[in-house]
């Protein structure tokens, strides 16, 4: 992903009335640093504001961070989907259809989450009497993105990338399961130190308080394989819950 500095952001002028999406986000950019995520997590990509490299992250999202209380330090948002929120359905376009992997990971994901009997049933769509939507979309590259929930409803769009066509169905499950996850307010599990999952140098996500509080139940450090929620996945990874991403859905949801 392409990075853009906060110094060039910060020299956007404000024009003309109406909904300006650059000055939309150099205010969400703004939130998240006052939230306490570092500015070089802070990327803006095709005019979308993400942290963590994969989530994206909406105007009222970033408000309500910047709201709610410190936490100490599995790792969730601050902001959760509504108990009231029974049934999420999950629309793939017509492109996601057509990639053979991404379909079947779709399926498998979802039955991810329905195995564990949450406070809320995942649906592949299109249904009737959905609480909620997202959207399943495709991206280039072998990863996804997606966002935080806001007003208690999950983030509305999983992109998935369609080099996932060339991975295992395990690996597919695990990177839609993953990208849901996010939608539903789980943070990465190594978000402190995205080398455990990814190697390379340790960079931070972000350990303000805000936006990454510990599930209690779950350990604080992460390890590699130690859950779904970590930022990189193993190309031999199953997809399969691992004990304490269970400990945390139950403890949410
Ligand atoms: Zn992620």
């Amino acid at each position: 992903m392409r990075k853009l500095s906060l110094a060039l952001l910060a020299g956007v002028a404000l024009v003309g009335c109406g909904v300006d999406p650059q000055a939309e986000n150099q205010e969400i950019v703004s939130n998240l640093v006052k939230a306490g995520f570092p500015a070089d997590d802070i990327q803006i990509v095709d005019n979308q504001v993400y942290v963590g490299r994969d989530a994206h992250v909406t105007l009222e999202a970033s408000l309500e961070m910047l709201q709610a209380d410190k936490g100490a330090e599995q790792y969730r948002t601050t902001n959760l989907v509504s108990t009231s929120v029974k049934k999420i359905c999950i629309n793939p376009t017509s492109a996601f259809n057509s990639y053979s992997r991404l379909s079947a990971g779709l399926d498998a994901a979802i039955a991810n989450y329905n195995s564990l009997g949450l406070s809320f049933t995942m649906v592949r769509g299109p249904a009737t009497g959905c609480n909620a939507n997202i959207s399943a979309r495709t991206m280039s590259g072998a990863g996804g993105s997606a966002g935080f929930p806001s007003g208690g409803l999950p983030y509305g769009i999983i992109n998935i990338g369609t080099g996932l066509q060339s991975y295992s169905s395990g690996v597919n499950k695990h990177v839609i399961s993953h990208e849901l996850g996010h939608c539903i307010g789980f943070r990465h599990s190594d978000y402190y130190n995205r080398s455990i999952s990814c190697g390379g140098s340790a960079t931070n996500e972000g350990t303000a308080g805000v936006g990454a509080i510990l599930i209690p139940g779950t350990p604080s450090t992460a390890t590699s394989g130690g859950s779904v929620m970590n930022s990189c996945f193993s190309s031999s990874s199953t997809g399969t819950w691992t004990s304490s991403d269970r400990t945390a859905l139950y403890y949410l949801y």
